[in-house]
């Protein structure tokens, strides 16, 4: 098991030197806990337990086969010239108009939290000024008191209605949005809407309340003022 752990440089993708926690021990080891990640180029060594060198052929050939799929092609090619062609040059903004040009999308949707209703307003101007039609759902759309489908009364002291990230979804769906834009949905509602969206969905906004929606603020510090996540 401890040479398992051990990636091609010895130590963790996190650059914590020396033998793993009980944790690592007992887990499965994966890309996550990899110090090498030499899948971007493969021009050096592996982790015994790599993910690459160890795949079943029958699993990429399967994974393979669904980018043959025309639409499924498509996103994955303009995805691909999109961060190819507009490498840090590009805002997420205007890089996904240019998604949404590349996959031929000029009826855009917006799947937005109530609380960043500005945020998706000026979304919807700068995608209009450049072409796109666009039709946004608010998340509280509807106006279902949480307490009719089971959500706990306490949580009304938030607010009275329920997300409804299904009727979000199924609005842009009878639009025939061509791309769907998250912006700012609850954690989980987002995955919702995920499930339900006809059209491809792309997230412009990840919400967090308390990082002014860039949660990966809590991950550049945790080892500082968000010490508490890994303790
Ligand atoms: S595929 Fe292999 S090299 Fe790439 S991150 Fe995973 S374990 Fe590391």
């Amino acid at each position: 098991m401890e040479e398992r752990w051990k990636t091609g440089e010895g130590e963790t993708q996190s650059g914590r030197r020396g033998e793993p926690d009980s944790t690592e021990r007992q887990s499965t080891l994966s890309c996550i806990d990899c110090g090498v990640v030499n899948c971007r180029k493969g021009d050096r060594t592996y982790p015994d337990f790599c993910l690459t060198t160890g795949l079943e052929e029958d699993l990429l050939a399967e994974a393979l086969a669904e980018y043959e799929k025309p639409d499924v092609n498509r996103i994955a090619v303009v995805a691909a010239e999109v961060e190819a062609d507009y490498y840090c040059k590009l805002t997420r903004v205007e890089e996904t108009m240019e998604f949404a040009r590349g996959i031929g999308a000029k009826k855009l949707g917006i799947a937005t939290c109530v609380g960043l209703m500005q945020e998706a307003r000026t979304a919807a101007k700068i995608f209009r000024k450049n072409g796109f039609e666009v039709y946004g759902v608010a998340c509280k759309c509807g106006a279902v008191r949480k307490t009719d489908i089971g959500i706990p009364a306490r949580c009304e002291k938030v607010g009275p209605h329920m997300c409804s990230p299904i009727l979000q979804a199924k609005l842009l769906n009878r639009e025939k949005t061509e791309l769907n834009v998250l912006i700012g949905l609850c954690v989980g509602h987002d995955s919702l809407f995920y499930k339900y969206s006809d059209a491809p969905v792309t997230t412009l906004v990840a919400k967090d309340r308390v990082l002014a929606h860039n949660p990966v603020g809590a991950l550049y510090q945790a080892d500082k003022y968000y010490r508490r996540l890994t303790e």
